[in-house]
């Protein structure tokens, strides 16, 4: 039986285990998708037992990311540019890291038929999700990417690094929500036992803006409902969760997922924990 698994903390109520469960069992690949809960400094143990003849890979999440790419032999590209890893591949003892994020993001506003080259495009938000996502927007267009945080210094570092604009959240003007075509929610507000409410006025959204909520759990959030009240395009977090899943699940098995039986599985199980709750 060959091993997987998703190496964060705290990683119990992740539904990645579940969905990525149910692509090994429908390909009939004898594997097991696991969840790692690891501590800081159990981290690089974890990672030295990730080169054993049984294991495929990993996922890596909060508050990972970053920490583990020391620990790599090779880094992909895409994950350089981005400064994160989420997807860790054994190749016969050697460790490859990955993002598949950018692409998860992508893929998830194409299914939304939202355009990621609609501008002016505001991500508010400035840790590891909103990197993923602005790679993605300035690699489509570097023009009129603007990133909002509430700590205005980070928002400035990944302005910096990938050519965008930037500005403090809570000074930022009105009219930067009024004139976007595209906002991207990259910041934990609004998240399943995260900080509640909103992370800026859907208000000022004019109608017709695209509005992706990366957050996942749960599926429909305030600022999801709000926005669409202001008669904004939204897309919430889900399917970037389960595309970037899939694109890992492909790097791990060089096998085409199945997408669709990933995305009922994780809205099934995303749905029976707000049952339990
Ligand atoms: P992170 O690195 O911890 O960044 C958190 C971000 O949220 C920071 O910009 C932080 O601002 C902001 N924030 C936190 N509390 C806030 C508050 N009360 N008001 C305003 N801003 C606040 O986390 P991450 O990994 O980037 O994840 C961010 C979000 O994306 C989470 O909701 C996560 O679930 C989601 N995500 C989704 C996917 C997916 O596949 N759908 C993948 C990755 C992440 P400061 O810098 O000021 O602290």
């Amino acid at each position: 039986m060959q091993r997987v698994g998703l190496i964060g903390h705290p990683v119990a109520h992740s539904v990645s285990p579940l969905f990525q469960q149910a692509a090994f069992d429908a390909t009939g690949l004898k594997a097991r998708y696991e969840a790692w809960d690891t501590l800081e400094a159990g981290l690089e143990q974890r990672l030295a037992s990730l080169r054993g003849d049984d294991i495929l890979g990993a996922n890596v999440t909060v508050p990972f990311k970053e920490m583990v790419q020391p620990y790599l032999d090779e880094i992909d590209p895409v994950a350089a540019r981005i400064g994160s890893v989420n997807t860790i591949v054994n190749h016969g003892g050697r460790l490859h890291g990955y993002n598949t994020d950018a692409d998860g993001f992508a893929l998830g506003c194409e299914d939304a038929d939202i355009d990621l080259g609609l501008r002016p495009a505001v991500v508010v938000g400035a840790g590891g999700a909103a990197r993923a996502v602005v790679y993605a927007l300035t690699e489509t267009d570097p023009r009129s990417v603007l990133v909002l945080n509430r700590t205005v210094e980070r928002a400035r570092e990944i302005a910096v690094e990938f050519g965008a604009g930037c500005d403090s959240l809570a000074d930022a003007p009105t009219s930067v929500f009024q004139t976007a075509r595209l906002v991207v929610n990259a910041t934990s507000v609004g998240m399943r036992h995260g900080p509640p409410g909103m992370p800026f006025d859907p208000a000022l959204l004019t109608s017709g803006c695209s509005v992706v909520d990366l957050v996942a759990n749960p599926l429909q959030t305030e600022l999801m409902i709000e926005a669409e009240r202001a008669g904004c395009w939204v897309q919430g977090g889900l399917h970037m969760l389960v595309y970037q899943g899939a694109a890992a699940f492909e790097l791990w098995t060089e096998l085409e997922a199945p997408v669709r039986l990933m995305l009922e599985t994780a809205l099934r199980a995303t749905l029976d924990q707000a049952d339990e709750s």
